[in-house]
């Protein structure tokens, strides 16, 4: 389980290290802070899912899903 979350906003699907409240989305009108250093509000329609994925977001979530990899399990 990778530590960002995708959040449609803004017009662009942006990735977010924030804690989401509930649920597997955030929800509609949260402030979200984004791997691309904007604050943006969470849009959470149908729609909103279809838009472009932000690039600076993408390359960021690349290198976090990585980091993650690398680190090595722990021992339960
Ligand atoms: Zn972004």
């Amino acid at each position: 389980m990778y530590p960002f979350h995708w959040v449609p906003a803004d017009g662009r699907r942006h990735a977010s290290l924030d804690k989401r409240p509930w649920g597997n989305a955030y929800p509609s009108g949260m402030l979200v802070n984004t791997l691309c250093s904007q604050e943006v509000v969470a849009d959470a329609t149908r729609e909103a899912w279809l838009w472009k994925t932000c690039d600076d977001c993408n390359s960021e979530a690349r290198r976090v899903a990585e980091a993650v990899r690398e680190v090595p399990r722990m021992s339960v």
